[in-house]
């Protein structure tokens, strides 16, 4: 009698989406759309002044994610210039190669918002954020940073590296985080438009990217979280140095943490009623950062456990079977990261030229 008045309550949600990220926003729309008698709230903090630090490349992977949902990019969320190629430098051991690759480069936030734009208009969203979650009676009460109080009996985290729910109710879960850094400055040459990924071995383990958007040029890397500042300063000098970069006309400083799985128990996808999705759960590749396609793909899969089994009996199970594949794909990841990141290794790899392209004079 008690759990009806609290469900007739219209504070009272089946599913509390927490994030609003590819992770979030592309689950809230397939679920809403296989299962539109659940309640659902989805909530996130996104605000044009702090966007998500992101270099806003959609990789194949995941544009073919869109494509299986039949969903096409409009062109305003397109930024210039498209790339065909990227330049693969390795500042210590002067190696230079250059490799088509096949994303598109966009404007990461117009990209988010567009996503949240296709939610199903019976969600609920909210922007806010969550500032306590507790466990009662099988549900969660979600207190909001205005004060409103929700309960919910499932609990999607969907909120990025970090996530506060999963060291909340599994703060052993761990994951290993890397401070990712990156600055925009001023565009000035417009007919210099490259692409590059970047080793330097003596600044960081992993590599670091610079690119061209819209009016800027971006330099971003991830780098381990003590002295990574500084370690980032002298990377950046040293590459605007060798590449002949004006990286002088500063427009912006953004950082937050970022997911550099390096253990397969760091991908987690939750307990009971509590799912993880996305970032959250780990899913993002250690080879390359790209994180947005598993974002999509796992909250594809998420949707489905929930279409496809009655709500009240165990969409976990079903989840954790359909991402057992995607699991061993990000595992692989975390090899091509220990073999891309091995300076002998890649000096072999980048000598041989092997599928690098030529470029013309
Ligand atoms: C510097 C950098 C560059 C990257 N470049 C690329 C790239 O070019 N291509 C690519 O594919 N991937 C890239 N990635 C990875 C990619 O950005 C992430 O893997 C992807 O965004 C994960 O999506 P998500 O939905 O899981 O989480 P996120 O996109 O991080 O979204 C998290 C959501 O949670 C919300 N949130 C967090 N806390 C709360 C709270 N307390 N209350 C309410 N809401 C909350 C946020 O508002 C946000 O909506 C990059 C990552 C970094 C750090």
């Amino acid at each position: 009698m008690e759990k009806n008045n609290q469900k007739n309550n219209q504070n009272y949600y089946d599913i509390a989406i927490v994030g609003a990220g590819p992770a979030g926003a592309t689950f809230a729309k397939l679920l809403a759309e296989q299962k539109p008698d659940l309640k659902i709230v989805l909530l996130h903090d996104h605000q044009p002044e702090r966007q998500k630090p992101c270099g806003g490349l959609l990789s194949p992977d995941a544009q073919k994610k869109l494509a299986e949902h039949q969903i096409t990019l409009p062109k305003e969320i397109l930024a210039d210039p498209q790339i065909f190629a990227v330049r693969t430098v390795d500042l210590k051991q002067n190696l230079d190669c250059t490799y088509q690759r096949h994303y598109l480069n966009m404007d990461r936030y117009a990209f988010d918002e567009w996503l949240i734009s296709l939610i199903p208009n019976k969600t609920t969203i909210m922007r806010q954020r969550y500032i306590k979650v507790i466990r009662e009676d099988n549900d969660f009460i979600l207190t909001l940073s205005s004060g409103q109080v929700l309960r919910s009996h499932y609990l999607v985290a969907a909120d990025g590296a970090g996530s506060s729910i999963r060291r909340t109710f599994f703060p052993e879960k761990k994951t290993n985080n890397y401070t990712a850094i990156q600055q925009w400055f001023k565009r000035k040459d417009f007919d210099r438009a490259e692409f590059y990924c970047v080793f330097d071995p003596e600044t960081s383990d992993s590599y670091s990217w610079f690119f061209n958007k819209n009016e800027y040029i971006v330099y971003g890397g991830a780098f381990p979280k003590q002295n990574s500042r500084e370690l980032f300063e002298a990377q950046k000098s040293k590459f605007a140095k060798q590449m002949n970069y004006d990286l002088s006309d500063l427009v912006r400083t953004e950082a937050c943490q970022v997911v550099f799985p390096r253990k397969f128990n760091e991908f987690f996808l939750g307990k009971e009623n509590i799912f993880l999705l996305g970032e959250a759960a780990g899913l993002i590749s250690a080879s390359s950062f790209e994180g947005i396609s598993y974002a999509i793909d796992s909250a594809e899969k998420l949707a489905n456990a929930f279409a496809k089994v009655p709500i009240h009996s165990k969409p976990m199970k079903y989840y954790q079977n359909a991402m057992r594949k995607m699991k061993i794909k990000l595992w692989l990841k975390m090899h091509k990261r220990n073999i891309l990141c091995q300076p002998f290794l890649r000096r072999l790899i980048m000598k041989s030229k092997i599928t690098a392209i030529n470029l013309k004079e």
